[in-house]
């Protein structure tokens, strides 16, 4: 590795200084301080630079440890410290350099190297430590390698190498074993020392393997048939890991020792085998720590230090994880490349790669280049953490004094600068134990199951033991409890025996006594039982009689009640059967009564039809040639006076009665029907005086009040003035309330042929001259006056008629004598309208007005009303142009011989 470093080689005591300066400014926890203690050295003792770097790992390394190892955290700065030692002239050097000065001169209290160009100019460099020709070995291993063996058994991992020209110490420096003078161990040995002395040999662990770099190729020092060991890189840590090295656990010093003495041995064998020097090789010392932390509880504990015995074992251990990696470093001296050593020209490139790869890299780290090339040698990825990673890196830069050597030397300081400026970043290698707490909780496990085992095959015997005793228990109580039991039968037997023998005892005494008295009793006794046998015989045949008497009635009695059954059974199916009939039976005058009143509603049309047949012509028929009524019709004519006779077979057949409680019957068009038959039955006279006397006369007045259909009242009416065509009806109608009820009936009727039933009912009434009063009373008059508004000229001839009718009466009475006052017609205002009528077109109208007219006028007391409303033209006209002869004979006369009509006559000048 040439040092090529003429950039850094400052001329100047003072540029060196600034250099270095800023190296020194640059990193943040660098101790060093070139005035801070000059008297103190400051490699002296903990808080040298190096230990007190280390504290401060200490102090950080909690807030590191969460995840442990695997954990990315940022680490702490740590730049690589570098010590340089210088050895001692050798009798060789003393003797042929004699009258040379030294080629550097060393100021360690400065921590200065003075390198001496020529006699009057020197280079002056500052080291993290600066070990002099005396400086003992005890002391370079305090300062140089403790604090990196301290970080490894904190959890850090940790380099120490020594690098320079080959015969400068290095080996001295590292592998000194020490065995002639103790003084004289190296780093190796002193480091073991302290490792072992802080590690417990029952939880913690110590593994060794021990290696040789030569011309790229690793070979196991340990195993030489082991000679080409392969590197592995973990992607993600970047951890190097060796998997074919052997690894040796190292227990005490003694072990390591002879390790160490093995290994050299093979070194040396391979190096002749080789044809080599072990200057030309690297040796690489590596040793894993594994400690168990104790009393420490893990950062993130969130217990807050209540945690129960349970969950501290169940808590995995926490363990770190340090590997100290200690260099002796192949000879830095150039190689000649000429083959004049025995090498060819390829060997010298391969056998000097890996330290002028390390080189390279160092050069790179110190000028922070992007690319640092790890990958360029074995070396250099086997120190990957070493420089530029997580370890702590101490370099131990050692140089001749000769001025022979003086270009080697200034290579080798130069190479020592540019590492002082490699910063790593330290990383606790810290993490969880969970397959030793696994294994630990296997144990426990294992322990506690013996346990419950034991446990449990003691409780057994114990319930077995128990359960025996127990049982012992209960037979004893049984023995005793059936000792007693029989102990005590055995005394109540006893006593018991006892007492009948007493008993038997007083029963004999009483015997004794009573035996004499009992014989003469005993013959009475005899007789009489002799007698009550005979009773008792008797009784008892008497008592067989009975009972035989008493099956026989039994039986009968069964064979009754079975006949009763049956007669029952027989009862009820004819029950059923009747109760059938009489359903049957309803249903069937249902049908008939509704067949019936169909029947007569069509006679009733047939008759009604037939009337008007025989009045007017067949425009007048309701319906066509084939409607019902017309077939009616049709079979009335052919049949003559077959409808009457089929009216009166009805009649016969179902009874006046049933017709006329069919006229409140609840289906409107049976009461309709029914009142039509009983009206067509009204009018024949012979059937009056039943339906009178069947009530019909009441059925029929109530039906005007009490229905609303104007086809009832229509044809009630009619048959009311039938009915009313007998004088005693006329007074039943009367004093039924027919006049009002009539009346009312006009009022509401629309129907011409209502008005004219009404009409003609009043009219009838009208005719009869004890009901006079009663009926103008009633407002009989008052009734006609109104239904005349109708218009209708049939109407209007039963007013007339009625009128007609009324001033007959009248006039009777007052012949008679028994009436005097004005007519109760002119009273009522009935004058006008007879007079007005008494012209009419409609003959029949005309007839009765003529006829009321000279009713009227026979009585003095009426002639000046009837003067006043112009009566007498009427009755003049009335004697000459009547074409009844009575009736025109009357009104001569009645002019003739009233005075007043005479005054009447003579004042109008009406020549008569
Ligand atoms: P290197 O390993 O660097 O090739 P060595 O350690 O083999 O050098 O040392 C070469 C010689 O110098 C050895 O004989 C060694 O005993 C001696 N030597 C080296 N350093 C010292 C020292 N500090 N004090 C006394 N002798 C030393
Ligand atoms: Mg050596």
């Amino acid at each position: 590795m040439a040092s090529g470093g003429g950039n850094n080689r400052n001329g100047t005591h003072r540029n060196s200084l600034k250099g270095t300066t800023t190296t020194s400014a640059a990193s943040t926890d660098k101790p060093l301080s070139v005035n801070s203690n000059p008297s103190k050295p400051a490699f002296k003792n903990k808080s040298s630079p190096l230990t007190g770097a280390s504290s401060g790992l200490r102090k950080s390394s909690p807030g590191s440890l969460g995840g442990g190892a695997a954990k990315d955290d940022a680490g702490v700065p740590g730049r690589v410290r570098v010590a340089v030692r210088l050895r001692p002239r050798n009798a060789e050097e003393s003797v042929a350099d004699a009258d040379f000065a030294d080629c550097v001169e060393l100021q360690p209290e400065l921590k200065r190297l003075k390198l001496r160009k020529n006699n009057w100019d020197t280079d002056t460099y500052e080291f993290d430590e600066v070990l002099t020709e005396f400086a003992s070995q005890k002391r370079v291993y305090e300062v140089a390698a403790k604090p990196v063996v301290e970080g490894v058994l904190d959890g850090y991992n940790g380099t120490i190498m020594a690098y320079g020209q080959t015969g400068t110490g290095k080996t001295y420096t590292l592998g000194r074993l020490g065995e002639e003078d103790t003084a004289n161990r190296g780093i190796m040995v002193r480091a073991m020392e302290d490792i072992l002395a802080e590690v417990s040999p029952e939880i913690d662990s110590v593994l060794v393997s021990y290696l040789q770099l030569y011309m790229e190729s690793l070979q196991d020092l340990l195993d030489p048939t082991n000679d080409n060991i392969s590197i592995v890189e973990e992607p993600k840590s970047g951890d190097v890991s060796l998997p074919g090295a052997t690894l040796v656990e190292i227990r005490d010093q003694q072990s390591f020792l002879e390790l160490l003495r093995l290994g050299e041995a093979h070194r040396h064998a391979a190096n002749t085998k080789l044809n080599t020097e072990s200057s030309r090789s690297h040796a690489l010392l590596m040793v894993h720590v594994k400690r168990t932390v104790k009393g420490r509880e893990p950062a993130h504990s969130s217990d807050n230090g209540n945690s129960t015995s349970m969950a501290r074992s169940l808590r995995p251990p926490l363990v770190r994880k340090g590997k100290l990696v200690v260099v002796d470093l192949a000879g830095s001296e150039r190689i000649d490349k000429s083959g004049s050593d025995g090498h060819t020209r390829e060997e010298a490139k391969s056998i000097n790669l890996s330290l002028s790869a390390l080189g390279k890299c160092i050069n790179a780290l110190a000028e922070n280049s992007a690319h640092v090339p790890v990958r360029d040698s074995k070396l250099t990825r086997l120190l990957r953490d070493s420089f530029g990673g997580t370890a702590r890196t101490s370099l131990v830069i050692t140089v001749g004094p000769s001025p022979r050597h003086r270009g080697e030397t200034a290579s080798t300081i130069m190479f020592g600068q540019r590492a002082m400026k490699v910063e790593n970043m330290l990383k606790l290698k810290e993490e969880f134990d969970y397959k030793s707490l696994a294994r630990r909780l296997d144990i426990q496990l294992d322990k506690l199951i013996m346990e419950h085992e034991r446990k449990q095959k003691a409780f057994e015997v114990e319930i077995e033991r128990i359960t025996a005793e127990a049982q012992n228990r209960i037979s004893e109580a049984e023995r005793n409890y059936a000792d007693a039991v029989e102990k005590e039968r055995l005394k109540y037997q006893k006593d018991y025996m006892e007492s009948i023998k007493k008993l038997e005892e007083k029963w004999m005494m009483n015997q004794q006594n009573q035996g004499n008295e009992r014989k003469e009793q005993m013959v009475h006794i005899a007789e009489e039982v002799a007698e009550v046998k005979k009773l008792l015989s008797k009784e008892t045949s008497l008592r067989k009689a009975a009972e035989e008497e008493v099956d026989n009635l039994k039986s009968q009695l069964a064979q009754l009640k079975m006949s009763e059954a049956l007669a029952n059974s027989e009862i009820l199916k004819l029950q059923k059967m009747v109760e059938d009939e009489v359903c049957q039976k309803e249903k069937l005058e249902g049908e008939i009564s509704m067949l019936q009143s169909q029947l007569l509603h069509l006679s009733f049309e047939a008759d009604e039809t037939r009337k008007r047949l025989d009045r007017g012509g067949p425009g007048k028929v309701p319906g066509g040639l084939d409607s019902p009524v017309s077939q009616v019709r049709s079979q009335l004519k052919d049949s003559g006076n077959g409808e009457k006779a089929s009216v009166a077979k009805l009649f016969e057949q179902v009874g006046l009665q049933k017709i006329l409680s069919l006229l409140e019957a609840e289906d409107a068009d049976v009461r309709i029907h029914a009142v039509k038959v009983v009206a067509n039955l009204a009018a024949e006279e012979t059937n009056q005086q039943k339906i009178v006397e069947a009530g019909g006369l009441k059925s029929l007045l109530m039906l005007l009040g009490s229905s609303e259909d104007e086809t009832i009242h229509r044809v009630a009416a009619g048959a009311i003035a039938n009915l009313a065509m007998n004088e005693k009806n006329q007074e039943l109608i009367m004093s039924q309330g027919g006049i009002s009820l009539l009346s009312t009936t006009a009022s509401h009727a629309k129907d011409p042929q209502t008005l004219r039933m009404v009409a003609g009912a009043i009219a009838n009434l009208c005719g009869n001259d004890k009901l006079q009063t009663k009926l103008r009373g009633e407002g009989g008059i008052k009734a006609l006056l109104e239904i005349v508004k109708c218009g209708h000229p049939d109407v209007l001839a039963q007013v007339a008629r009625g009128i007609a009718n009324f001033a007959k009466c009248e006039s009777r009475a007052s012949t008679q004598g028994s009436k005097t006052g004005r007519s109760l017609l002119i009273e009522d205002g009935a004058l006008p309208w007879i007079v007005q009528n008494a012209n009419s077109d409609a003959s029949p109208i005309r007839r009765h007005t003529e006829l009321a007219l000279c009713h009227l006028a026979q009585h003095e007391v009426n002639a000046k009303d009837m003067i006043s409303e112009g009566a007498l033209w009427e009755l003049v006209r009335i004697s000459q142009d009547c074409p009844r002869e009575d009736i025109r004979t009357l009104a001569h006369r009645t002019l003739a011989s009233s005075p007043d009509f005479i005054a009447g006559l003579k004042r109008l000048r009406i020549d008569y």
